[in-house]
């Protein structure tokens, strides 16, 4: 006999079931899923095998990862097209207050005179496979959580090890797909010699800056040029002089032609992170603890970073490319915690949890096994809501104050490097590390002391005042006398070695015992607070294991709850998704058309940042110049679009496709009120931006100096 309840259960589950039917846009796919995706009647006219075939060529192998956004190659010459915030850092290392890309722009004639870009580097998807009976494999009934997690760190190392082994020259990385649950051993080319090629001036590339960032209508020209090249033999290598560029196996074809509205779209690329398979309590931790904590250090941040280069360019310079990832993180922030309590995304997510739960409860053998999961994922959260603020503040003083950033990074090399390698943290085992000490070489050259100073008194502060300071020897003893904070810090900033590279070239063979033997006090500090730091690195790990525990859990039983499968949460591989070029509606009687042109960017000027389009777009703008780039119906130059694809940061530079597989678009945003499509997908306010094609060609080779680079994507106008 089917109980009240038990049929009360069956309907939701239906019910649900039938949810994710109408949701079909929802998801970022695996390249393993596409053959179970129809795509024509998504409007692809290309095979699975046509966008993805391991050992032969196919579309994948003209995508790129761009550091940590996605890009795609655009010439047999190993172009790439991604966008202008994801080559920001490298047009602001090569800016001065004399020779400013930032502000100017930038187009290399030749190729000799493209700029390396020393902490870039390009990844493209060769090959994977399924690992996870091998990664858990180690992991024995009753583990201790921290074991746990070191077990399966341990295991995806060796395999990455035995793998690059097996595949010379490629770089093996072990991608966990569902927590506790499935494992993917990717095959990846790295190359490392990394070049900027064209960049529109901020005016253009970032035009709205932070007043129009996560909004639409949009009109910036996020895009820029960069490329890849590798040593003569083709082999991938670090810059040289006589290297020669990368020749990807396929290259994008460029769709001069662009879109309109209703056509269907997808992209290839490597969304960044979603918690789409967490638990309610994971969002009230993100609601209340997480989320504000970053907006309050982020503003206070960027605030700081603002006041200190507001008299002087060069200073501004140097603090543009963190400014501009904090301020995007910070926006973002704000619009997914106006989202969840909108959305009502906690309160849906409590009540499919519970019917969840009286699924399980209705069935011992299910109680049994996963009777408590849920109240023990909660326990979890509700530990870390307990300590919250506090290890926020103490990973952040790692963060805001650079110079401790580099301390730890060398001490931590030190006591890491003295390990058998596969127990060493990641950074510094030999395949990683010296890519991981060019990383702080190269941040070492933004490093500007009396903002460090700032950062690290407002960090000391904030530690100070929390009762967990008295249990730290060195900040107990600044706790006393919170007022002289700023004195101390600014004599340790003003003493300190710690942002010099020789200073780290010299030091990164020493032991821990010579390191602080150097008695650089703020390297002393750093010393002092290293244990606390560890420990909050082990808490990470316990609870990293705990819940990769509970969450392959939970993904089984909601698997028999749900009768469906999932996709896995984003995790910076590989992923397609696809859509409609599509209007929505952020609120009652407002609808948003997708598609916005050059005439807005008028409309929007005001001569004054960041509505302030260069002389040289108004130029062109008056006289008509618009070549063959006028959209038919709108009859001006689209700037972006708007389209209802499942994206996330990460996404930024991929490829807005059309039916045929070629470019017309590039991916760089989505809408205020998709923010919160990290932790839910709708149909109604998932909303992605990207630069619309044209507006790219128009202002790279009508109004810019680019047109040989049109010539090399092989496009006439
Ligand atoms: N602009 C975004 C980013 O921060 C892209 C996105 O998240 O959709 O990377």
């Amino acid at each position: 006999m089917v109980t009240r309840s038990l049929r009360v259960v069956m309907v939701l589950a239906l019910l649900s079931s039938l949810c994710s039917l109408a949701m079909a846009d929802d998801g970022m796919f695996p390249m393993s899923e596409l053959p179970r995706l129809n795509l024509a009647e998504r409007g692809i006219l290309l095979s699975a095998e046509e966008l993805f075939s391991p050992g032969a060529t196919s579309l994948v192998d003209g995508i790129c990862r761009v550091n940590g956004c996605t890009g795609s190659f655009v010439s047999s010459d190993g172009l790439i097209i991604t966008n202008h915030h994801c080559a920001f850092d490298a047009i602001q290392k090569a800016s001065t207050r004399e020779n400013d890309l930032l502000a100017n722009g930038f187009s290399a004639a030749t190729r000799e005179q493209e700029i390396p870009a020393p902490d870039y580097q390009v990844r493209i998807t060769e090959d994977y496979r399924d690992v996870s009976e091998q990664v858990l494999s180690v992991v024995t009934p009753g583990m201790p959580y921290l074991d746990r997690t070191k077990a399966i760190e341990r295991r995806r190392k060796e395999l990455e090890i035995a793998a690059e082994k097996e595949h010379p020259g490629l770089r093996a990385e072990v991608a966990e797909m569902f927590a506790g649950k499935t494992y993917v051993l990717f095959l990846y080319t790295y190359l490392k010699d990394v070049r900027l090629v064209f960049a529109p001036p901020a005016s253009v590339g970032n035009f709205g800056g932070e007043v129009d960032n996560w909004e639409w209508p949009r009109h910036t020209g996020d895009f820029s040029f960069m490329r890849a090249y590798t040593a003569p033999n083709g082999t991938p290598a670090t810059y040289s002089k006589d290297n020669i560029p990368y020749h990807p196996k396929r290259v994008v074809k460029v769709a001069p032609e662009g879109v309109d509205e209703g056509d269907a779209v997808f992209l290839l690329g490597y969304p960044g992170r979603t918690a789409r398979h967490k638990t309610a309590s994971f969002l009230r931790f993100e609601q209340d603890v997480r989320l504000p904590g970053i907006v309050e250090l982020y503003q206070w941040q960027i605030s700081e970073m603002e006041k200190a280069g507001a008299e002087d360019r060069a200073v501004a310079l140097k603090h543009a490319s963190r400014i501009k990832s904090l301020a995007n993180v910070e926006k973002r922030s704000r619009g997914q915690l106006q989202g969840l309590k909108r959305a009502g995304i906690v309160a849906t997510r409590t009540s499919s949890e519970a019917a969840l739960q009286n699924f399980i409860d209705a069935e011992s053998a299910l109680k049994e096994k996963y009777g408590t999961v849920l109240a023990d994922i909660n326990t979890v959260y509700s530990e870390m809501s307990t300590a919250g603020q506090w290890e926020i503040e103490l990973a952040q003083l790692r963060q805001a104050c650079r110079a401790i950033a580099f301390g730890f990074y060398l001490y931590d090399a030190a006591v890491e490097r003295a390990k058998p390698d596969l127990e060493r943290e990641a950074p510094y085992m030999d395949r990683n590390f010296a890519q991981s000490s060019q990383e702080v070489r190269v941040a070492m050259s933004d490093w500007h002391p009396p903002t460090d100073h700032i950062m690290l008194t407002g960090m000391l502060e904030r530690l100070c005042r929390k009762p967990q300071a008295q249990t730290i020897p060195a900040l107990k003893a600044l706790a006393s006398n919170i007022a002289g904070i700023n004195g101390k810090a600014d004599e340790l900033i003003k003493s300190t070695k710690l942002g010099d590279p020789a200073f780290l070239d010299a030091c990164l063979k020493k032991t821990p015992e010579e390191l602080n033997a150097l008695n650089d006090p703020l390297l002393t500090l750093v010393i002092e607070l290293y244990p606390a730091w560890t420990e909050l690195r082990s808490l990470d790990k316990t609870r990293e294991g705990r819940l990769n525990q509970l969450y392959g859990s939970l993904i089984d039983v909601k698997q028999q709850f749900e009768s469906a499968s999932f996709i896995p949460d984003a995790n910076a591989t590989l992923r397609f998704t696809s859509g409609h070029v599509r209007s929505y509606s952020p609120a009652d009687a407002v609808i948003r058309t997708p598609i916005s042109t050059l005439k807005g960017v008028m409309e929007k000027t005001t001569g004054i940042e960041p509505f302030d389009t260069p002389q040289a777009v108004l130029e062109k703008y008056a006289a008509g110049d618009f070549g063959s780039f006028v959209h038919p119906r709108l009859a001006q130059v689209p700037v972006a679009i708007l389209y209802d694809t499942d994206t996330t940061g990460g996404n930024s530079g991929s490829p807005v496709l059309n039916a045929k597989g070629h470019l017309v678009g590039v991916n760089f945003d989505r809408c205020f009120e998709a923010t919160i499509n990290d932790f839910a997908w709708n149909t109604d306010y998932s909303r992605s931006i990207g630069v619309d094609i044209r507006y790219v060609l128009w202002i790279t080779g009508t109004v810019y100096n680019g047109k040989h680079l049109l010539t090399e994507m092989g496009v006439g106008e």
